[in-house]
């Protein structure tokens, strides 16, 4: 006689939502930025090619680096009017850091947190569009 084989129970898994990975985020962003023609700063990577010129650094210095630029934005954009906005890229379900929340604190009000291209871009242009 012939037993039906145990039907094995198929694993649900709860699927995290796929979201965009920080540093695919910031690119499109800043190639948003290009396209506009708004300078920015990228504090970290700024401070690297200043310092060395180069993208070897070792990882002794990076962390002496690190040290100085700890919670500064990912983005920070600069208006030909002078005035400035901070732009914290994360994923959907990146935190803040202790670091970073120090920093908004600094820059109150020219702080932003944005987990999408599309939530960057309706920043970017209703600050554009208050400038004028
Ligand atoms: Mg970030």
């Amino acid at each position: 006689m012939m037993f039906p084989k145990p039907q094995r129970r198929k694993k649900v898994r709860q699927r995290v939502r796929a979201s965009m990975p920080e540093s695919a985020l910031q690119k499109t962003c800043e190639a948003y930025l290009d396209v506009l023609d708004l300078p920015y700063i990228r504090i970290p990577d700024t401070m690297n090619s200043i310092v060395f010129g180069s993208s070897y650094i070792p990882v002794h210095v990076k962390r002496m680096i690190s040290a100085f630029t700890k919670g500064v934005p990912d983005l920070t954009i600069l208006h030909p009017e002078g005035m400035f906005l901070c732009v914290e890229l994360k994923t959907e379900s990146g935190k803040q850091s202790q670091a970073q929340k120090a920093w908004s604190k600094r820059v109150a009000a020219h702080y932003h947190i944005i987990r999408s291209f599309e939530d960057f871009k309706t920043l970017v242009n209703t600050w554009l569009t208050e400038m004028r």
